[in-house]
């Protein structure tokens, strides 16, 4: 028996966390999908099909348990898509309870490219440590289950990246889960900026910060 207040404290922590990733612009229409475990932990709250991360409401929100089946009180709302990915994750890790998956325009262009978005950030490193990025199925669709819930089977990994699609934040709490969004996105722009620049300064490496050496100092003395 799931604690029904535990539900609604749930349903609340989700639209507040989904109303922070819409204002964010991490995801707008009625892409990504976000979700959260309940405290029986064999269950979660999930985004139904359709509905955007702005117009999230106790009533469109879904109670599923972790084997699939959904709470007979909610026959008319339509499973997401996503259902399956957000539950194989929790299945396999015990220590997620919560999963934010966006299509953030920085991240999912910057892996539309093929590349690993690189942790090159101080904060990114320390954080995250490594997204993955997950390749797109042969059939050229959305990455599923299958594809997705092996690289969460390293228990290191708390953020992955779909090509052409989107990214995935595991976390602790649904906060955890949104920060990691927000890092992943942030990062993206970080390491398009970087690579841009360094093209445009035709720059094979970064150089190393002159402050304080003494060839800054050999500078200060010539410009004096
Ligand atoms: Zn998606």
């Amino acid at each position: 028996m799931l604690d029904p207040s535990d539900i609604i404290i749930k349903k609340d922590a989700l639209i507040a966390i989904a109303k922070r990733c819409f204002d964010l612009r991490l995801q707008t229409n009625a892409g990504g999908n976000l979700s959260v475990r309940l405290a029986e932990r064999n269950a979660i709250v999930i985004k139904t099909s359709g509905i955007g991360f702005n117009e999230c409401t106790r009533e469109n929100l879904q109670v599923v348990m972790l084997d699939g089946t959904i709470l007979p009180s909610e026959p008319d709302l339509k499973p997401s898509k996503d259902l399956e990915f957000h539950l194989d994750i929790y299945r396999r890790r015990e220590d997620i309870n919560a999963v934010v998956h966006c299509h953030s325009p920085w991240a999912t262009g910057y892996a539309s490219t093929g590349q690993e978005i690189p942790c090159l950030t101080v904060q990114t490193i320390e954080k995250i440590g490594r997204m993955p990025l997950i390749p797109l199925p042969e059939n050229g669709g959305p990455q599923t289950a299958a594809q997705i819930g092996p690289v969460f089977d390293d228990p290191a990994i708390k953020a992955a990246v779909l090509a052409n699609h989107g990214t995935i934040g595991a976390g602790k709490t649904l906060m955890a889960a949104q920060y990691l969004a927000e890092i992943i996105e942030e990062t993206a722009q970080v390491a398009f900026v970087r690579d841009t620049l360094m093209l445009a300064l035709r720059r094979e490496k970064p150089e190393t910060p002159r402050y304080g050496t003494h060839e800054d100092e050999r500078h200060a003395l010539e410009r004096a």
